[in-house]
């Protein structure tokens, strides 16, 4: 099978790819298609999928064409004091151009009252000069007049000290007005059409805050509100595209605001944080007129509220997996080629990128496909060219920062990355904490378990496969049954986690009683009292969380031998999940399952049928497909025993 439709020695010798991220998105088309659109339309849009697969990275494409689809007049936006209510500053929305000086608002400054002194000085002042002219007057008339301008004088001073007085108590400015605390600030210049992200938890961030006005701190005791204002992201996403990653961690009490400034395309800013100087402050409300796109994982969309949820125009999953195909396995190698450069790294060999492909099928689970979750791939070949550069593993490891590798980049000497590099990062695991642990576990616990593999036939012990963490490591499970004479017939599990796998238990031991009862197995009858029979069953030694049903098949067969005690060949380990008509149904995680087979040592496994197309290395041990349990039971009994019996 050609692998790729390009021949080639190293990445070196294949194109550049485009500059444009829009186009370095791969696999997710329909997601870019309605992202597009829905920009275009001003919809909001839901991006549901798991960690890793674009999502962030297709806003981000859609934010560097943003220009593209109309029309944008930039604005800016402004505070101001308000002199008469210092608590309520308002904030102004520019279009167009704004300029500081020309924009300057007349602010008139409240004069201050005039001081007693000032008045009794202007008072007397007054009196000499009116003295001096009424010098004619007779003595009498004359000290009259000035006893009434005195008079008059006092009052008209009494009472503008009186209203000054008032005046000042109502506004709370500083008497000492620093000019600078009255001109307008800039809060935001919006130059080209905005694309603002922000986390689903960080409020303040999305809503915006006034800050704090601390005694010595920062910004300075005396700093006016309106300097205090510091927008949210919902407005600074205003005409733009607003999104929201992580939504599963978004307060309730946040998406009422959020829905709020969806409806009025405005909202007021307040001071967050309820002992704060900040709280008593409030704007007037500002326009936030955004598109809003909001990501999470799958499970994540319960946590938002329905009112929420009702005004999101498109809701879209993106895929975890593409087929693979000759043109998908292009992709993978543009991807490939876009990680190398992006991230400034060594060429890769032709072997490497073949590597990486078989990677893809494993993280996809199946030979059929290949993994879309390529924030892991990239984070592989960055550890590749990293080992390539001669780091080592621990190294390594202390470079991982929330799900992201970074590189060291590349270096003055040539070095290519070969498969050896990539395969040395798959198997010490780092690339996934998950991984980490599976490995840690096993290393542990492998030598303690009594796992025998290709031993003497056994009543009632089976090998069954389950797969550990996340991103799999596969692992061999003893499964014992013992049947008890009882009067309280029944199944019981032991060492069993996950609602899942006791279902399935349960269906396994309904299964097998039923076939004996009937007794249409491919095996010697022997007549039992059924209703005698208490049945336990242990996963022994068994310290991963058995939570799926692919023990199912497994479970029956031990539960099959331990009744009619006829032993089961010990040289094979199976998976298969299975339903009421005895067919064996396809399990996940198959090629971790065969691995960990061929690792214990078996001779043999067996896997539904349905899963051969997911088998990605048959080397190295026998696997044996199966549809149905009439098939299966020839392959496990130990018949010969029986018959020389
Ligand atoms: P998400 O938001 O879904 O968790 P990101 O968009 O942050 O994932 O992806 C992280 C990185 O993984 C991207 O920067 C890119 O290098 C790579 N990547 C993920 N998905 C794709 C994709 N569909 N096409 C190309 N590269 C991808």
């Amino acid at each position: 099978m050609e692998v790729f439709s390009v021949k080639f020695k190293t990445t070196e010798e294949l194109p550049e790819p485009s500059p444009r991220l829009i186009d370095q998105v791969i696999g997710q088309d329909e997601a870019v298609k309605v992202v597009l659109s829905a920009v275009k339309n001003k919809r909001h849009v839901l991006l549901l999928g798991d960690p890793g697969v674009g999502k962030s990275m297709i806003v981000k494409a859609v934010g560097e064409i943003l220009d593209e689809f109309d029309n944008f007049t930039p604005y800016t936006i402004i505070a101001k004091p308000n002199l008469k209510n210092p608590e309520k500053p308002i904030v102004e929305l520019i279009e167009g151009e704004y300029k500081e000086d020309t924009k300057e608002e007349k602010i008139s400054i409240p004069t201050q009252p005039p001081s007693l002194m000032t008045l009794f000085l202007i008072m007397i002042a007054f009196t000499v000069i009116l003295s001096w002219l009424m010098g004619g007057l007779p003595e009498s008339k004359m000290l009259a007049t000035i006893a009434i301008v005195a008079i008059v004088g006092s009052l008209i001073a009494f009472v503008s000290i009186f209203l000054g007085v008032l005046g000042a108590t109502k506004s709370s400015m500083p008497n000492a007005i620093n000019p600078a605390d009255l001109k307008p600030v800039v809060l935001y210049e919006c130059k080209k059409r905005p694309l603002v992200r922000a986390s689903a938890y960080n409020v303040t961030k999305l809503l915006g805050d006034v800050k704090h006005c601390p005694l010595g701190g920062r910004p300075p005791l005396g700093t006016p509100p309106h300097k205090r204002i510091v927008l949210g992201a919902i407005h600074e996403a205003h005409k733009g595209i607003l999104y929201v990653d992580e939504i599963k961690t978004m307060p309730l009490e946040v998406q009422d605001y959020i829905l709020t400034a969806l409806q009025d395309k405005q909202l007021q800013i307040s001071g967050r944080n309820p002992n704060s100087s900040g709280a008593t402050v409030e704007t007037n409300p500002i326009p936030c007129d955004f598109i809003l796109i909001m990501s999470g994982n799958m499970d994540d969309v319960h946590n938002l509220r329905a009112p929420l949820l009702d005004r999101i125009d498109y809701k879209i999953v993106l895929k975890n997996k593409m087929d693979n195909t000759l043109e998908n396995r292009d992709k993978l190698l543009q991807f490939i080629v876009q990680e190398i450069r992006n991230n400034n790294l060594n060429p890769m060999t032709y072997d490497a990128c073949c590597e990486i492909v078989k990677l893809a099928q494993l993280l996809a689970g199946s030979r059929d496909k290949l993994t879309l979750r390529l924030r892991k791939l990239s984070n592989i070949i960055k550890m590749a060219n990293d080992i390539a550069l001669g780091k080592d593993i621990e190294e390594i490891k202390g470079n991982i920062e929330k799900d992201e590798y970074k590189s060291i980049g590349n270096s003055n000497k040539k070095v290519y990355i070969t498969a050896e590099h990539v395969r040395k990062v798959i198997e010490s695991g780092i690339y996934s904490l998950s991984k980490q642990v599976a490995l840690e576990y096993l290393r542990d616990f492998k030598r303690y378990k009594h796992i025998v593999p290709n031993d003497e036939p056994k009543v009632g012990i089976i090998y069954g496969l389950a797969v550990l963490g996340e991103d799999g490591l596969g692992d061999v499970t003893k499964i014992i049954t013992q049947i008890v004479d009882s009067k309280n017939p029944g199944t019981h599990l032991l060492n069993i986690s996950g609602d899942l796998a006791k279902h399935s238990i349960t269906l396994a031991s309904a299964l097998s009683k039923k076939l004996i009862a009937e007794g249409k197995l491919p095996l010697p009858k022997k007549d039992i009292d059924l209703t005698s029979k208490e049945i336990y069953i242990q996963f022994s030694q068994s310290y991963s969380k058995i939570d799926g049903d692919s023990a199912t098949a497994a479970a029956c067969l031990s539960i099959i031998s331990a009744l009619l005690e006829i032993p089961l060949k010990q040289d094979f380990a199976i998976t298969g999940s299975l339903d009421l008509s005895g067919n064996i149904l396809a399990v996940g995680g198959i090629n971790e399952k065969i691995n960990a087979a061929k690792e214990y040592g078996f001779k043999r496994v067996i896997i539904p049928e349905a899963n051969m197309i997911d088998v990605i290395d048959p080397e190295g041990i026998e696997i044996i497909p199966v549809k149905t349990l009439d098939e299966l039971i020839p392959l496990v009994f130990d018949l010969d025993s029986i018959s020389k019996n």
